[in-house]
């Protein structure tokens, strides 16, 4: 019998569905308090995940979900820099 490979979950914070963290993007807060994308899911502070879907990036926005999760302000650019690499990951 095979044995289920075991992979990290991770939470979208905009539709809230459990995810392969490999399928999510992660948003990182870094110890200076700077928001940015992580590409490569290694950068260090505090992380958030999104599916690389515009409805739960737009559903996170309205929700306010990064804000909570980071208990700060989120800049325009972050979201349009999720936008952009969201359409990116989807070919569009
Ligand atoms: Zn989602």
């Amino acid at each position: 019998m095979l044995k289920p490979k075991k992979i990290p979950q991770r939470q979208c914070v905009g539709c809230r569905t459990m995810k392969n963290k490999r399928d999510l993007i992660r948003v990182v807060k870094s110890p200076e308090g700077e928001i940015s994308l992580d590409f490569v899911g290694k950068k260090p502070g505090r992380g958030a995940y999104l599916c690389p879907d515009g409805a739960c990036l737009a559903r996170a926005r309205k929700t306010k979900a990064l804000e909570r999760a980071f208990e700060t302000a989120i800049p325009a650019e972050i979201y349009e820099a999720l936008l952009a690499q969201m359409e990116a990951a989807n070919g569009t």
